[in-house]
């Protein structure tokens, strides 16, 4: 349904005929080097981590925020799709042109711009990794807080397009708690500025704030200037087990009272832990109906403290097999469980849902023991894991890939999911975002008032609905 070239994706829109023309114009705003037309290279750039496949018609890949605008203005004009994309690693299809059109590639603009330790900024460019951009600010002894796990292959630009989460949420916020300013360029190729070099500033509406989590539909990060933190000096980890994910989650609750301050709780439910346990034989309990991590970070002397406090109020509220890391090996070794979870569960089917529901944390035990009602009802192996510490849980539906009906069993599991997760007065998503994979969803989560505020929102920045169309509102 998509292949076909959609160089109109409105109705006064040109037609095919106009493919050579636009084509032309595009590469005289990039450069030969930096726009892909054949089939079997442009391939790539049709699908992300969902894995489906919805090849453009092109991919251009700008060096500058005026060749970003000149393909924002020449795709009004011609009213083609664009759809921007970072390191290409989102769970919701978002830099996928489902409607055809081009991709606009970040990954010429991966340099960073400006590191200031005085004031605690970086100023770089969206192509560049969360990964790359740490490396460059530890050098000064610095951190960039936001951690998700694919820190390796996503890209600024697409961490603030997605807000992304990590495992220093509980501590640190996510990723629009580390912006400071962006430079945009609009649907319409307009180039804005908002925000700066300070964390206060309070002139003029927040822009900052829409567009972290925009999903690339508002306009096209071209320069991001972050918000940076002294590095550390050291971190720990504790690990517990326990009888029931309730009584892992009672003690979420328990740290606070006593100035603690966990960078990381993550938790793991008892599914999980059998898979685990049957792939890597850690010598997990076979009791464990869930595992709890707990890390902190601060001064050396401070977390040596802290840690033991954490192991000490674990033990006391039904914690077994308590294991507190002395060394960074140690850590590690006791982060390989969580590490182990995705390719374990592969045992359990050919297809794995995983979703990333989020409800205020009291309620995870209860967001748990239903969601394995759910999957029982349906019969459907279900298996829940993640950031305990700000409620987010990544729920896993096994299926299997070649079984319509086995899909459709774990899709109405996710469904009656969603439905739960908005009672227990969470929401759809706590980092993945919508893109096309949830957009059915979106009223389960966001009443029709605010849902039109969004799109009035959308149609000031994009009046041609030229950018990600497909996405969010369908
Ligand atoms: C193994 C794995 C682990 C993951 N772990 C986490 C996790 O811990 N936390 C988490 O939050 N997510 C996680 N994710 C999801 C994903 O990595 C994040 O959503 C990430 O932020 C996507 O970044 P990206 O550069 O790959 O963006 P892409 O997938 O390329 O794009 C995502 C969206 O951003 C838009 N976009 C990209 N660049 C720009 C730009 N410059 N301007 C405007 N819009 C832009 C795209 O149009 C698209 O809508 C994980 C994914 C995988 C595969």
């Amino acid at each position: 349904m998509f292949q076909s070239i959609h160089f109109n994706a409105k109705p006064r829109a040109v037609t095919n005929a106009s493919k050579p023309e636009v084509l032309g114009k595009l590469e005289q705003i990039v450069g030969a080097a930096n726009i892909l037309i054949e089939p079997e290279k442009v391939e790539p750039y049709g699908a992300d981590a969902v894995k489906e496949k919805f090849p453009p018609e092109a991919v251009v890949f700008p060096e500058t925020t005026a060749q970003v605008s000149q393909i924002l203005k020449l795709a009004n004009e011609f009213t083609f799709p664009v759809t921007a994309r970072g390191g290409g690693v989102g769970y919701t299809g978002g830099a996928v042109p489902v409607d055809g059109g081009i991709v606009v590639g970040t990954d010429r603009m991966n340099r960073i711009v400006e590191i200031s330790p005085d004031d605690l900024y970086v100023v770089c460019q969206p192509g560049l990794t969360t990964y790359a951009l740490q490396q460059a600010v530890e050098k000064y002894g610095l951190l960039f807080p936001p951690d998700p796990a694919s820190y390796k292959d996503s890209y600024i630009g697409g961490n603030i397009a997605e807000n992304a989460g990590g495992m220093r949420t509980p501590k640190y916020g996510v990723t629009k708690h580390s912006v400071l300013g962006l430079e945009v360029v609009t649907a319409t190729g307009e180039i804005i500025r908002t925000g700066g070099k300070t964390v206060k500033n309070v002139v003029g509406f927040d822009l900052v704030g829409l567009i972290c989590g925009s999903e690339g539909m508002l306009g096209i990060i071209t320069e991001a200037t972050l918000k940076l933190l002294p590095m550390p000096e050291a971190t720990a980890t504790v690990r517990a087990s326990f009888k029931t994910m309730k009584a892992a989650c009672e003690v979420l609750t328990k740290f606070t009272p006593e100035g603690l301050l966990p960078m990381a709780m993550e938790v793991i439910d008892k599914n999980c832990v059998g898979a685990i346990e049957q792939n890597y034989a850690f010598g997990l309990s076979p009791d464990a109906g869930a595992i709890l991590l707990v890390a902190v970070d601060g001064a050396k002397a401070q977390v040596e403290t802290d840690a033991r406090l954490i192991e000490q109020i674990l033990k006391e509220n039904g914690g077994f097999d308590v294991l507190r890391s002395a060394s960074k090996a140690d850590e590690d070794k006791l982060w390989d469980v969580r590490r182990a979870i995705s390719p374990s569960l592969m045992k359990y089917g050919t297809l794995k849902i995983n979703e990333d529901v989020v409800v205020p944390r009291s309620r995870v035990p209860e967001l748990i023991s239903k969601v394995e009602e759910i999957g029982r009802r349906h019969d459907t192996f279900v298996a829940n894991f993640g950031h305990a510490g700000d409620g987010n849980i990544h729920v896993n539906f096994l299926c299997d890939r070649d079984n319509a009906d086995s899909i459709a069993r774990a899709r109405q599991c996710v469904k009656e999911t969603f439905a739960l997760s908005v009672e227990l007065g969470g929401s759809i998503s706590g980092e993945h975002g919508i893109g096309y994979v949830k957009a059915a969803y979106l009223d389960m989560a966001i009443d029709q008032p605010t849902l039109e505020v969004m799109k009035g929102i959308k149609r000031v920045f994009d009046p041609n609905g030229i950018l990600n169309p497909g996405k969010m509102f369908v």
